[in-house]
């Protein structure tokens, strides 16, 4: 299609096509005739005609086609916007304007099912991420319980030790349910920030007393970094930020070395910002897994075959919850040295 067609609406097109008919034939007539009487009065009727009949055909042919294709691609019912747009907008459309629209629908369309399949994909690992870490539990517990009504619950020696390893198993699996609880509903929005202003000394300092006896287990010492402005005043949701500082405290004990040292720091980064970091001297991660432990049911190989009990949640419901809070998190971490996990906080404005 030449290029300057393109840009005509279809009216113009009409108007062209009976312009060329209608002077054709005066001019013809001009030629025959040599007076410029009847030409003037044939270009008058060709041209009203012609553009009337090409016009009519036009709206049949193309007009009804255009507007079923927008129908289709706006999936649209007949109400009065919507009439008002066949009626006086799209007559106006240039058959540019036309393709670009079914052009711009159609890479829409082909985002849509992109997204799609991500999420197909996505839906097919998670239920596999899923099944494999329920299997291990329930196949613990299954085995104690079976074990111990075979006879071993009569034998003194193990009855208790399998008790105690099934009843690990359900722990586990009540962690389970419960991280993915947490994670569905930060996933579905049903679980609004509620903002308030609170000092984050106070609310480590309360996280710290609460896991004081996991970390007495293996000798850990919970400190704060000398530095650290005890009147920080941050503004958040605290529920959640306490459950990101839990679980990032949680991992520092689970992930850390006997007699090891977990330091809280805080700082603030500009007017309206606070950095808030948790190190340890842990175990370390392995740089390859560093960009991927916040993910979902992410675990290292080491930590997978450990005998370290974990979901592989814990992180991926801090990143929500940072997010959520329009805040960022990172870490960082070297193998044997330790690892640092901070995120950012809106700084109160008291
Ligand atoms: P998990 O339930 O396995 O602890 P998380 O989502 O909390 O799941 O953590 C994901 C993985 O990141 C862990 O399995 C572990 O390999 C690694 N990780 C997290 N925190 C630490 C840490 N402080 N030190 C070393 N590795 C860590």
């Amino acid at each position: 299609m030449p290029n300057s067609i393109r840009y005509l609406s279809p009216k113009m097109i009409c108007l062209l096509a009976a312009f060329i008919l209608a002077a054709s034939l005066s001019v013809l007539s001009l030629a025959i005739e040599g007076d410029w009487k009847l030409p003037i009065i044939i270009f008058g009727v060709t041209f009203a005609l012609s553009y009337f009949v090409y016009n009519y055909f036009l709206q049949i042919f193309i007009g009804r086609r255009l507007k079923l294709i927008y129908k289709f691609i706006y999936n649209t019912k007949a109400g009065k916007k919507e009439q008002f747009f066949y009626d006086k907008i799209l007559p106006q459309k240039t058959i540019e304007q036309v393709e670009s629209d079914v052009t711009q629908w159609a890479e829409k369309k082909s985002t849509e099912i992109e997204q799609l399949k991500v999420n197909e994909q996505f839906r097919k690992e998670f239920l596999s991420n899923l099944t494999h870490e329920l299997r291990t539990p329930i196949f613990t517990v299954q085995g104690y319980v079976h074990t111990l009504l075979d006879g071993a619950i009569e034998d003194d020696q193990v009855n208790l030790k399998f008790l105690k390893n099934a009843s690990k198993g359900l722990d586990r699996l009540v962690q389970l349910a419960s991280d993915l609880e947490q994670i569905s509903a930060l996933e579905a929005g049903n679980n609004p920030i509620l903002l308030s202003n609170f000092k984050i000394m106070n609310l480590v300092k309360d996280t710290y007393e609460e896991l004081m006896l996991k970390a007495k287990e293996k000798n850990i010492t919970l400190l704060f970094k000398e530095d650290a402005d005890e009147h920080l005043m941050v503004h958040a949701d605290r529920e959640k930020i306490r459950q990101v500082v839990v679980n990032i405290i949680e991992n520092a004990i689970k992930y850390g070395i006997v007699d090891g040292t977990i330091t809280t720091g805080f700082w603030e980064l500009d007017k309206h910002k606070v950095y808030i970091e948790i190190s340890d001297d842990g175990v370390g991660i392995e740089e390859q897994h560093l960009s991927r432990i916040f993910e979902r049911f992410y675990r290292t190989d080491k930590s997978r075959s450990s005998a370290i009990p974990g979901t592989g949640l814990g992180l991926a419901i801090v990143k929500h919850i940072i997010e959520a809070h329009g805040q960022i998190i990172n870490v960082r971490s070297k193998v044997g040295v330790g690892s640092s996990f901070g995120f950012s906080l809106a700084k109160s404005k008291n």
